[in-house]
């Protein structure tokens, strides 16, 4: 009686688009943006022009995709599941992991001068927030997973005759201990509501598999602390260039500045509201005001000729350049300084350009490392998922590999 269509990431990183059918109660979970496909046919001298170009190409799902949708569900907001929402052609309700987040990023969007400005919904759609651990009117329960956007779910729905788990972008090992992680997402993470909840039973699990086939170094996020810690203390000061949805790799920066006694700074706008969000912070930032232009009425704001040695600088990746012209202009001497550039996601889910990044740092005379935590679980981790989910079958998703993530379920 269910029907599970994956309409598409069933062979590429990113761009996930499932479909659920089940009697007249038909969802979508995820709607994402091909990127492999984006970057295929777009340069930065050729630019989408519309929406039925990009529909054509298989960037974005087809009008048909949504036939007798009633809603449409968001694990997390990269843009490879939260996609292109004035695509959506009908009236329905569109749920997000988080509503203020969604708002402050719809008003970016809307402003953007590039193909970003079509991420908005159009006015006939209805947006709610997914609370963790409820069941709403479809039965469908969101709970809570680590990941390098925050915040993140996934999704278990009930079905007449079956259940789904759809785990969303996952990794195992969060950058915060259980309480942290409980304390933030106002729920237990999946791992421990599976363990917790034995009676839970998994028919079809749709898992991701992005890290088959990868040859990077699985490091995880204590042992990426660890190395971060070695560079913040040995250096005079440090900018930490992240994703502005990666809450958990800045408060885990955070804790160190706590530490070590260092004084925080936050150089970009997105980074700030985020972390206005947080209602309790290891250590209270403050925000550059050259860089963030709105009015925050919760951190101390200073000019950047203010920043103190000792410094712990967050920028976005897309902020960093402009930030570096600007205080190789106040201080022309930057060799004090070394960065950390976080790389968590294959660059094809949102397309960033960490190379080009790290050649500006090196004009600057700043020593960079690059680091990646992966916002996603490792092969080596799938068997100890597998005997907590217990799922009967497996459909692989936003992976390369999906043949050797069935294998496992042996
Ligand atoms: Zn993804
Ligand atoms: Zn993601």
């Amino acid at each position: 009686m269910v029907e599970v269509k994956i309409l598409n990431g069933s062979r590429s990183i990113g761009g996930n688009c499932v479909r659920i059918e089940d009697k007249d109660r038909v969802l979508i979970f995820d709607q994402g943006i091909r990127f492999d496909l984006m970057t295929k046919y777009y340069s930065s001298f050729i630019m989408p022009q519309s929406l039925t170009e990009l529909r054509d190409i298989g960037i974005i799902p087809k009008p048909e995709w949504y036939e007798d949708v009633v809603s449409v569900y968001i694990t997390h907001m990269h843009l490879d599941h939260l996609g292109v929402l004035s695509n959506i052609p009908k009236e329905l309700t569109v749920y997000l992991p988080s509503i203020s987040i969604y708002s402050y990023l719809e008003e970016k969007w809307s402003m953007s001068p590039t193909w970003t400005s079509l991420i908005p919904r159009k006015y006939y759609v209805e947006i709610e927030e997914l609370n963790p651990l409820e069941a709403d009117k479809n039965n469908v329960i969101a709970v809570p997973v680590s990941h390098s956007a925050y915040p993140s779910f996934a999704l278990l729905y009930f079905g007449t005759d079956e259940n789904i788990l759809y785990t969303g972008d996952f990794r195992t090992e969060s950058f915060l201990d259980k309480d942290e992680f409980f304390k933030l997402n106002k729920a237990q993470d999946l791992m421990s509501y599976l363990e917790n909840n034995r009676d839970i039973k998994v028919d079809t699990l749709i898992i991701e598999g992005t890290n088959f086939g990868t040859t990077r170094l699985p490091i995880s996020p204590s042992e990426a602390m660890s190395i971060a810690e070695r560079l913040t203390s040995t250096s005079k000061s440090i900018i930490v260039t992240t994703h502005s949805l990666d809450l958990e790799y800045i408060l885990a920066f955070l804790k160190i500045a706590a530490k070590y006694g260092l004084n925080c700074y936050i150089a970009t706008t997105q980074i700030t509201k985020l972390l206005e969000t947080v209602p309790e912070l290891p250590i209270s930032p403050a925000i550059i005001e050259e860089h963030v232009t709105y009015p925050s009425h919760y951190f101390e704001k200073v000019s950047i000729d203010q920043v103190e040695p000792k410094a712990l600088i967050f920028v976005s990746y897309r902020g960093v350049v402009d930030f570096l012209k600007d205080i190789s202009s106040i201080q022309p001497n930057l060799s004090d300084f070394a960065a950390i550039i976080s790389e968590p996601e294959p660059q094809v889910e949102e397309a960033y350009e960490y190379g080009v990044i790290a050649n500006w740092f090196l004009k600057m005379g700043i020593q960079s490392y690059r680091i990646r935590v992966s916002g996603h679980y490792y092969p080596y981790q799938l068997r100890k998922i597998l005997e907590n989910i217990r799922p009967t079958r497996i459909l692989p998703i936003h992976t390369l590999y999906p043949e050797r993530l069935k294998s496992y379920l042996g």
